[in-house]
């Protein structure tokens, strides 16, 4: 009944971990989930009150246009300006559902049967089935822990070819936390456009930097823009992933193209949530920045406590993001488990916590920890994985 691509299609195993956390609560359970890939908090007070009284001014009951809120679209772009001292025109601006719609948007417009696109792993779970969903071939560029987890402008000269349209790059990154250098992402920037590919970058955590990383878009970098695709949202930085709002900055031929995509599928994103994106930008971001300090303190916490587990390996310590992605070959040898999908697995059986499985992430030997949780659930959780590591060992 279902079709070939449908079929095809692997579940997204970060959801699938959280409905099955969510079903052992249910059950009365006493879960911990350090799976989560969103904030702990909630969406600031002065975006819900901008909402409500846009609400009841009648705002945000009506379509949109497809490519957005005229007003939001300007406010995006004057945000970017003032922060990353590049001005888009509001014409290449697109919002839609969030980020995660906003890449599957672009893999549509962009590929045709057998055009390649290079995909640094470990990488975020929806990007190789993006791909595959739009008929594209996704060709992973495998990084290393000696490298930090970040792809160096050699390897992609390595796995380029003539049929690749694209490269994803994704910095902070989502599992690992690490950073791109200004000089690490001008270098692969240069080398796409030398080379006629297209840079996608996916900067949904680039505010959310810790010590002394300063944000940094590629915008701030360069003004040849012409070949990139830039990704960004509202889910993480304003603890509105419910809301689901997210953006893409580029030339206007591919935001016309996303427009009348939109036109012909989801039709725009919700009004009430441009509303809320609206605010978020215009407001003072006290808020965001109280966000990010809590994060960067549960990080030097998470980093200290992950580091002492018995047989994980955590070298460089993640400067973004909100996980930790630590190489835990060495505690499956100590436990027994022949992979760390074994491991995750019984962990969650026996000790009731939630942690991602390295590979949905493109590595068998990892797992992902989330701090976008509070400190004491965090170090909980960290006892329960030290008694099961005692236990099995
Ligand atoms: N890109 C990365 C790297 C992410 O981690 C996520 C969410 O987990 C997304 C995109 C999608 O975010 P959104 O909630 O805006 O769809």
């Amino acid at each position: 009944m279902l079709s070939q691509r449908i079929n095809e299609l692997k579940p997204s195993k970060t959801t699938m971990s959280a409905q099955l956390a969510s079903e052992l609560k249910d059950q009365g359970k006493d879960v911990i989930s350090l799976g989560l890939g969103e904030p702990d908090f909630s969406t600031p007070k002065y975006i819900l009150d901008a909402v409500n009284e846009a609400m009841y001014k009648g705002k945000g009951h009506h379509y949109s246009p497809s490519a957005g809120m005229s007003e939001l679209r300007q406010a995006i772009a004057d945000f970017h300006a003032d922060h990353d001292g590049y001005r888009y025109e509001k014409e290449e601006v697109f919002v839609c559902d969030g980020a995660k719609m906003a890449l599957y948007f672009i893999c549509q417009i962009l590929l045709n049967p057998g055009d390649q696109v290079l995909i640094p792993s470990p990488y975020w779970v929806s990007y190789l089935e993006q791909v595959k969903l739009a008929g594209g071939q996704a060709v992973i560029i495998p990084s290393q822990e000696k490298q930090d987890y970040k792809i160096t402008v050699e390897q992609v000269a390595t796995h380029a070819n003539e049929q690749t349209k694209f490269l994803i790059l994704n910095t902070p990154s989502n599992p690992t936390g690490m950073v791109y250098s200004g000089d690490e992402v001008r270098a692969i920037s240069d080398y796409c456009r030398e080379h006629n590919i297209l840079l996608v970058v996916d900067e949904i955590y680039y505010r959310l930097v810790y010590g002394d990383t300063q944000p940094q878009s590629i915008m701030s970098l360069t003004d040849n823009l012409d070949h990139v695709i830039i990704v960004n949202g509202f889910s993480k930085t304003y603890a509105m992933t419910g809301w689901r709002l997210g953006y893409v900055l580029a030339r206007q031929e591919i935001i016309q193209a996303l427009a009348k995509l939109a036109s012909q599928s989801n039709s725009n994103a919700s009004g009430l949530s441009q509303y809320a994106g609206l605010a978020a930008l215009q407001g003072s971001q006290e808020d965001f920045a109280n966000m990010r300090m809590t994060f960067a303190k549960r990080l030097e916490n998470a980093y200290d406590k992950v580091s002492q587990l018995p047989g994980f390996q955590l070298s460089s310590k993640a400067r973004g993001a909100f996980y930790l992605f630590p190489d835990i070959s060495e505690a499956c040898q100590l436990t027994g488990f022949a992979t760390a999908d074994d491991f995750v697995n019984a962990l969650l059986a026996e000790y009731y916590v939630l942690v991602i499985p390295g590979s949905a992430f493109g590595s068998d030997q990892h797992i992902r920890l989330s701090y976008a949780t509070d400190q004491d659930t965090f170090n909980q959780a960290i006892e329960r994985i030290h008694a099961f590591i005692e236990t099995h060992r």
